[in-house]
């Protein structure tokens, strides 16, 4: 259930301090520690999950219930006219830690394009 190599469950047992935006017996939020937004916040699951690609139809309410606390910690943290939500996933997703994350990405300024399409690949 936990990964004991992995940073993320590390925070969610509260071995690695994190600035927690939210917190309930399955899932928790915490600031980005390198924010790209005024607002840039991580939901996981306590349980270890590594990507998207290893979630199954049996963590389909946990998912659901990570995507739908997004709005009320966007709003929460002032994110009240629109954010972004990002799940990278894998190499190609160029997803950096092995437990699966949304960011929550919002704040007073536009955000940039959805993605920046590389002219050379
Ligand atoms: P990803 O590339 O989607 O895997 O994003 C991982 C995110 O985790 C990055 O935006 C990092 O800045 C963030 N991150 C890594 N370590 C920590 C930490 N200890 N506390 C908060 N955020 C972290
Ligand atoms: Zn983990």
């Amino acid at each position: 259930m936990t990964d004991p190599t992995c940073i993320f469950c590390k925070i969610a047992a509260g071995q690695i301090p994190a600035r927690k935006a939210w917190e309930d017996t399955e899932v928790i939020a915490f600031h980005d520690i390198r924010p790209v937004a005024p607002v840039h916040v991580l939901i996981i699951p306590r349980r270890h999950i590594a990507t998207l690609y290893d979630a199954t139809a049996a963590d389909e309410a946990l998912l659901g219930r990570m995507l739908s606390l997004a709005p009320r910690i966007a709003r929460e943290q002032g994110a009240t006219d629109g954010f972004r939500t990002i799940v990278n996933t894998g190499r190609v997703g160029r997803q950096e830690v092995p437990h699966v994350h949304i960011h929550v990405i919002g704040g007073p300024d536009p955000l940039g394009p959805m993605i920046v399409v590389r002219k050379d690949s």
